[in-house]
């Protein structure tokens, strides 16, 4: 198919070796069919009643990703016809992260409340066509006259009320006359209809609320279905992309359209499959109630599927929208393991990560035939994956940290690690043998490991040397630094926290071991390393330094551990 606007040689290609997603070919047809002059405009529609989670991602990578592979545009359009749960501080998260994640609005920033006036204006021409009418009952009535799909509603009393009338209290209902839901504006379309979203939906409410940008200004206020569709039609967006649920609405967004629309152009709304990602909630409400409740700490808590926590956690943009494109878009909802994500996520890191040595579970590690006061560097490589990220120069002396885990006092056959009479190699430096150990009277607990080292076995020397099996990690004592660690864990303890026992709520389902802080021992490399900076922690996992760091104790977040853990519990389930 020819491919009008993907004239460029990279999306040619892309072209060729990926298949096209569902909304690609519609997108492709219209193009061919010079839909809407050719042009391919998309925009994102949050609400601003939240902080944008992984969720919201897929949606961003697929309406920017769509506009560049057109070379369209996308706008960013705050959904903010309801002045109660808004605010502020999310207008300004919301684009903190959709520039964080790598894309760009230029100066197409939209309110749905610039619209206000013009969407009052299609309402009364709706009224004066004989399209709307002003509806006087509780909504309670209202709602029973509606009635259930497979049987036909009943009319308002009001529905064939002269059009002057309705005009005149539309007019009082701008104007504050009425209190909140003692009025309501709604289209006449079809009580019959088997799709109940047509059944005379409302158009506007009666709302005395201050709205954080329009001020006092009104006190009606546009339902989601007439302002949204309106706000495509006035900014020229020519494919609406929404999650799945929408579907029904459909017929709704199209019959509004039909109302306003005289030229060529008109938008068309196309939903796709919301994600779903197993071990986490992605409801803004649950999401709002864990930080209420202080079950997390705060929005950017970095346990949550926000986009603000995932930053928080360690995660990469790259690694975000690498997964959106792995996932792809289908029309079927489902759930994605979210080990895919952290998959993505290693993928990107292991890539990237400076890797540095720390020890989270230190114990003493002494080399008995190591002269006291010598301090030699060791050369370490910052990450074999990128030579250009070259070498570092670790200290090495007589006592280090190892981890306790590195070592057993009574080993089974197959560990290769440290233990009396055995020899392992200690990272970038030299084959130790362990002579003894010493313990705490009281607790019995290993307190100092001794041993040997062979000056003949320095890495890096290219001599031949004896092999050994086991290589572990370390940090000089004099020299390291202490270091804050944060284990986070998955935040939910099943795969679908929405199912809860009889009575309870997602919140039964919250795992209690998701955060452990730790300390732990760290080269000195990182002590200039700044909030966002990421590691890896060899043998470990990656880290990502935290905004609470400060310069007499650095504090890193687990972001992932080296291997997928939760693998091998389900397996062994
Ligand atoms: P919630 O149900 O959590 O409140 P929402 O859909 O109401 O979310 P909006 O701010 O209205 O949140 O969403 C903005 C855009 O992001 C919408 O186009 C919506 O379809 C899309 N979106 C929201 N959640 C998801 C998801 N889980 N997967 C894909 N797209 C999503
Ligand atoms: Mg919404």
């Amino acid at each position: 198919m020819e491919n009008k606007s993907g004239t460029d040689k990279e999306s040619n290609e892309n072209t060729v070796k990926k298949s096209l997603n569902f909304i690609e070919n519609i997108i492709e047809e219209d193009l061919s069919n010079n839909k809407n002059e050719s042009r391919v405009h998309t925009r994102f529609p949050p609400e601003p009643n939240g902080y944008l989670h992984i969720g919201h991602a897929k949606s961003i990578c697929l309406n920017f990703g769509l506009a560049k592979k057109y070379n369209g545009l996308c706008n960013l359009r705050f959904d903010d016809t309801n002045p109660t749960k808004e605010e502020v501080e999310y207008v300004d998260s919301i684009k903190e992260d959709i520039k964080w994640l790598g894309f760009d609005w230029d100066d197409r920033e939209y309110y749905a409340s610039d619209y206000f006036d013009q969407l009052y204006q299609w309402a009364v021409k709706l009224i004066k066509d004989g399209k709307a009418y002003v509806d006087e009952q509780s909504s309670e009535i209202i709602g029973e006259q509606r009635g259930i799909p497979t049987k036909d509603g009943t009319e308002s009393p009001f529905r064939n009320r002269p059009v002057e009338e309705s005009l005149e209290l539309f007019e009082k209902m701008k104007n504050g006359e009425f209190p909140d839901g003692a009025k309501v504006l709604r289209a006449k379309v079809d009580m019959n209809s088997p799709n109940m979203h047509m059944r005379d939906p409302a158009i506007y409410r009666v709302k005395h609320a201050t709205h954080h940008r329009t001020g006092n200004k009104w006190c009606i206020y546009p339902m989601y279905d007439f302002a949204h569709g309106e706000s495509d039609f006035i900014e020229k967006i020519t494919h609406s992309i929404c999650t799945i649920e929408f579907e029904v609405h459909r017929p709704l967004y199209d019959w509004f359209l039909d109302q306003i629309v005289e030229g060529e152009y008109r938008p068309r709304q196309i939903e796709f499959a919301r994600l779903n990602l197993s071990y986490t909630v992605m409801s803004k409400r649950k999401l709002l109630q864990l930080v209420e409740e202080k079950l997390v700490n705060g929005w950017d808590d970095p346990r949550l599927p926000t986009i603000s926590g995932l930053r928080r956690r360690g995660f990469t943009p790259e690694s975000i929208r690498n997964f959106a494109d792995t996932i792809g878009v289908a029309k079927r909802n489902n759930v994605i393991d979210v080990a895919l994500l952290e998959h993505s996520l290693r993928n990107d890191l292991n890539k990237k990560a400076q890797r540095v040595m720390a020890v989270i579970d230190p114990v003493k590690l002494i080399i008995d035939n190591y002269p006291d006061d010598k301090v030699e560097e060791m050369d370490a490589v910052n990450n074999p994956e990128d030579e250009t990220m070259g070498k570092r120069k670790v200290p090495f002396s007589k006592v280090l940290y190892i981890d306790s885990n590195d070592f057993m006092e009574d080993p089974p056959r197959k560990f290769f690690r440290l233990a009396p009479d055995k020899e392992v190699r200690l990272r970038y430096a030299y084959i130790i043998k362990c002579t003894n150990v010493v313990k705490d009277e009281n607790t019995g607990k290993i307190t100092e490991i001794h041993c040997t080292y062979d000056p003949e076995t320095k890495s890096g020397m290219g001599k031949v040397q004896r092999k050994v099996k086991g290589t572990i990690h370390w940090v000089s004592a004099d020299h390291a630094l202490d270091a804050e660690v944060r284990l986070y864990d998955r935040l939910f303890v099943n795969e679908n926290p929405d199912v809860a026992e009889e009575g309870k709520d997602f919140k039964s389902n919250l795992n209690f071991d998701s955060l452990k802080v730790v300390d732990c021992k760290i080269e000195p490399f990182v002590k200039d390393a700044k909030a966002e900076d990421k590691f890896q922690f060899e043998r470990q996992g990656y880290f990502c330094v935290d905004k609470d760091t400060t310069d007499q104790k650095p504090v890193f977040n687990r972001t992932v551990p080296l291997r997928d853990s939760w693998a091998k519990k389900n397996k062994k389930q």
